[in-house]
């Protein structure tokens, strides 16, 4: 017999948490509740579904398994990254300041550079390989460390523990954006971090099919501060989109195996063609963080980036060759894409600073066979 007393696996989370069957008929699966509103038994007196922007019972569902998922005590779903990115911006007020990673997801720096600068929210990005540099950064006011790793599309390793801490030393909030390595690998809450951040569009949604957000957290207050906002500024996804969102963590696990399996293969392969100057990927020995990846990672995950000898020429002549890579933004889905980061993903920061070298290759390793993975490079690669 089972015993009772231990605790659930994360497979076993993936599929169960907050997912009973349905009271009234028995679906094993959570019903799509495509309603915007709920009927009452007088007034107040409700299910605690009053109206569908506040809260739905398949986003309940999902923010239930995301938590779980984190080992967390709450989560909350939104409308896309982005949308979870906002609300987080959002518990901050004029004066204050954030620390940031300096090769974030291009998004997240326009949100804090364009957006929230003109509110009065000031921003420091810092490479915080050298976590004594995000120390130094901190000011008074710095209310917010936001940590991204492994990061886009160098695949840098952060160490979440120590950035935590001066996060915490100096009264600021430490926020791990989770994508690339989603819940089954990386768990940024029990290294110290406050809230963990989903593009549930990447890993978790894993099919390209839906765009979604997500956060988590065990602190209460900070979840009410951000469910507050996440009810009043409305970015919430819908029904279906909570529901594709939901049945892509299902099977997270199973396919961030076969992610890194593959991805692995890939960087090896690389590693060792002539064309190649450079592959970054943190599960390879040569990685300069790959014992901290080792140590705040299960496995390193389905994203790899290289630098081909001939520069941006090089670079796009592979991307257009590849036939079971498509060419394409995003990542995290079970198919492989491939993308030249300097003239798409990260085409805003040409010629600063922050641009990526030129003959730079991002590769999202999908879950197919991974000889056909690397047969189909060899031919692009020419
Ligand atoms: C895609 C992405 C985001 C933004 O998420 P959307 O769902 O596209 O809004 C944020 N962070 C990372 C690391 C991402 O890859």
């Amino acid at each position: 017999m089972a015993d009772r007393r231990r605790k659930p696996g994360f497979e076993t989370l993936a599929i169960h948490a907050g997912q009973e069957p349905e009271a009234v008929t028995g679906a094993v699966v959570v019903p799509i509740f495509q309603t915007s509103t709920f009927a009452q038994e007088a007034v107040g007196k409700h299910t605690g579904y009053d109206y569908a922007r506040t809260a739905n019972p398949t986003r309940t569902a999902l923010e239930t398994c995301l938590a779980a998922l984190e080992g967390a005590r709450w989560g909350l779903a939104f409308s896309s990254g982005m949308a979870a990115s906002d609300a987080v911006a959002h518990l901050l007020s004029a004066g204050d300041h954030v620390v940031m990673g300096d090769d974030v997801y291009g998004g997240t720096y326009r949100l804090f550079a364009r957006v929230f600068d003109r509110l009065g929210v000031a921003l420091s990005p810092v490479d915080m390989r050298e976590p004594a540099r995000a120390q130094r950064a901190m000011r008074k006011k710095t209310k917010l460390v936001w940590i991204e790793t492994p990061s886009n599309p160098l695949l840098k390793v952060l160490d979440i523990a120590a950035l935590a801490e001066i996060a915490h030393k100096g009264g600021a909030l430490a926020l791990v954006d989770n994508t690339f390595a989603s819940p089954y690998l990386q768990q940024p809450l029990k290294l110290g971090a406050d809230i963990a951040l989903h593009s549930t569009t990447k890993y978790i949604g894993g099919h390209s099919d839906v765009v979604g957000g997500a956060l988590v957290g065990n602190e209460p207050e900070l979840r009410s501060r951000l469910a507050f906002v996440q009810n009043a500024a409305g970015g919430v996804p819908g029904p279906l989109d909570a529901w594709l969102v939901l049945r892509g963590a299902k099977t997270l696990a199973l396919r961030m195996e076969r992610h890194s399996a593959n991805a692995q293969a890939v960087a090896i392969w690389l590693h060792e063609h002539p064309k190649v100057l450079r592959v970054n990927y943190p599960g390879l020995a040569s990685h300069p963080h790959h014992d901290l990846a080792r140590r705040q990672m299960r496995e390193f995950g389905g994203m790899v980036s290289f630098e081909l000898r001939g520069g941006e020429a090089a670079a796009k002549r592979m991307a257009a060759r590849t036939e079971i890579f498509t060419l394409g933004e995003s990542l995290g889905g079970v198919e492989s894409l491939i993308e030249v980061p300097l003239p798409m993903t990260h085409a805003s920061v040409r010629g600063t600073k922050l641009a990526p070298p030129a003959g730079l290759v991002r590769l999202s390793v999908g879950i197919e066979t991974v000889g056909d993975l690397i047969g189909d490079l060899a031919q692009a690669i020419g």
